[in-house]
């Protein structure tokens, strides 16, 4: 049988997990995890947290630092706040560690004005301290992590170098956020991108399981702040999971997670360490057969407007469609949804360029399709039921829209997708609330 081997990360994620190992308390709660499990062989870790809801996390205060230090301002404040958090971290764990030289080389960094290697000490300062705490190797992700000079990642080199350099390690603690330019320089992915540093070892040594152990976060089947006490999602599709993201505003995972892992089928297990009778999320291919009712979730998002052109024979005419689609990509505007009927062509649209440029936009479209109307709908709500293979599951458009009939809400626009995977329902802003609760009930609850 094939050793099982889990690539465990902890911390971060610029939103949702603000408060991750940002204490030696904390830290030494995540080494009691990983000890647990001899399978927890490689760890990936973020910069610390914040303290409380009032306090910064380092990352932010790196940033601070270094938009201080150029705009010629006092960074010392944030810089001595930095080296406290490290001091308590160090001395509440009881190790031998040269803070100092760190410090050190931190400030070089930002008196270079090098943003990228500045903001990714926390990350590095973080991972040597807790390697030297576990008696267990570091491994500089400068000597994994490699960009090519377009910033995409050089995936070939990438993944040979963590091969070679950790997978000949029995364990290994690695900084997550950043790699190395061609020319040597550091560079950070995007917020959140030590879960990216994750998902790359992940898939390099081709392990059993990626582990995202949170504080905080919990994946919920509806938002927990519209409907009371939903249920915890155990299993969700990795496509289900990127739906969720995208139409639920769960930034629980760096997008390039699921798009490194999925292919590979590499599951990931998001888990909170605070409640470790929980097993958390499984993101995976297969799905335990009923595990859910009917879908695995509900998400939604407000404030969409949606842009109709009426032009009476539209059916019959060609080229409609992309003369409208022109226009909105002329000022880089994506679609969301289309629904068309025979006398017009409706785009739903999120992106706030509209809003700053909708008289110009509006004439533009007047000008290439000479139309009987424009209208612009705004307080369009959409709410995604999500579900793989959902489309095919018999009564489920019956239940929701009874559920909706039975809540009084008016539907407003109807998007089955093409991929099975999601029911799209349009409603008014004021409703979206109740219509979210109406089909949690009808829908999710078991
Ligand atoms: N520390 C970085 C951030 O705050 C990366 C991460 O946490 O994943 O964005």
């Amino acid at each position: 049988m094939e050793e099982r081997i889990v690539v465990a990360k902890f911390g971060g994620g610029s939103h949702v997990d603000k408060e991750a190992i940002a204490s030696s308390s904390k830290i030494k709660k995540a080494a009691e995890i990983i000890l647990a499990d001899p399978s927890r062989r490689y760890i990936v870790l973020s910069a610390p947290g914040s303290l409380s809801e009032e306090d910064f996390k380092i990352t932010d205060m790196l940033y601070i630092c270094h938009s201080r230090y150029a705009n010629k301002e006092n960074y010392h404040e944030f810089f001595d706040k930095i080296q406290n958090r490290y001091t308590e971290i160090v001395n509440g764990l009881g190790i031998n560690f040269d803070l100092e030289s760190e410090f050190h080389a931190l400030r070089r960094c930002l008196i270079l004005g090098k943003i990228d290697a500045t903001v990714s000490r926390g990350e590095y300062i973080m991972a040597k301290i807790f390697a030297e705490y576990l008696g267990w190797p570091f491994v500089d992700a400068t000597e994994l992590i490699y960009f090519n000079n377009d910033f995409t990642l050089n995936k070939e080199k990438t993944f040979a170098a963590v091969k070679d350099k950790v997978g000949k390690l029995d364990h290994a603690v690695i900084p997550g956020f950043y790699g190395v330019m061609p020319t040597g320089s550091i560079k950070t992915f995007s917020r959140g991108g030590s879960d990216v540093t994750g998902a790359i070892v992940a898939r390099a040594l081709n392990v059993s399981l990626y582990e995202k152990w949170t504080e905080t976060a919990k994946i919920y089947s509806a938002d927990p702040s519209i409907v009371e006490n939903p249920e915890r999602v155990r299993y969700i599709t990795y496509n289900e999971m990127r739906e969720l993201s995208y139409m639920g505003g769960v930034n629980m995972l760096h997008e390039d997670v699921i798009l490194l892992l999925q292919d590979v089928g590499i599951p990931i297990n998001v888990r909170n360490m605070n409640n470790l009778e929980s097993n958390g999320t499984l993101i995976t291919s297969d799905i335990p057969e009923n595990s859910r009712k009917v879908a695995a979730c509900i998400g939604g998002v407000r404030k969409f407007k949606c842009v109709k052109v009426t032009k009476f024979g539209l059916n019959k005419l060609v080229g409609i469609g992309a003369k409208m689609f022109n226009v909105f990509s002329r000022y880089n505007i994506p679609f969301e949804h289309c629904m068309v009927g025979i006398d017009n062509i409706a785009a739903v649209l999120k992106s706030p360029i509209f809003d700053l440029r909708r008289n110009e936009i509006l004439r533009e479209l007047e000008a290439a399709i000479h139309p009987n109307a424009v209208t612009v709908e705004k307080d369009l709500s959409l709410i995604a039921i999500i579900g793989e293979g959902m489309g095919t599951v018999k009564g489920i458009f019956a239940k929701a829209f009874d559920a909706l009939a039975n809540a009084e809400i008016k539907v407003r626009m109807l998007d089955q997708g093409s991929d099975n995977l999601t029911l799209v329902i349009g409603v008014y802003d004021e409703d979206y609330e109740t219509a979210i609760r109406a089909l949690y009930n009808g829908l999710i609850l078991h």
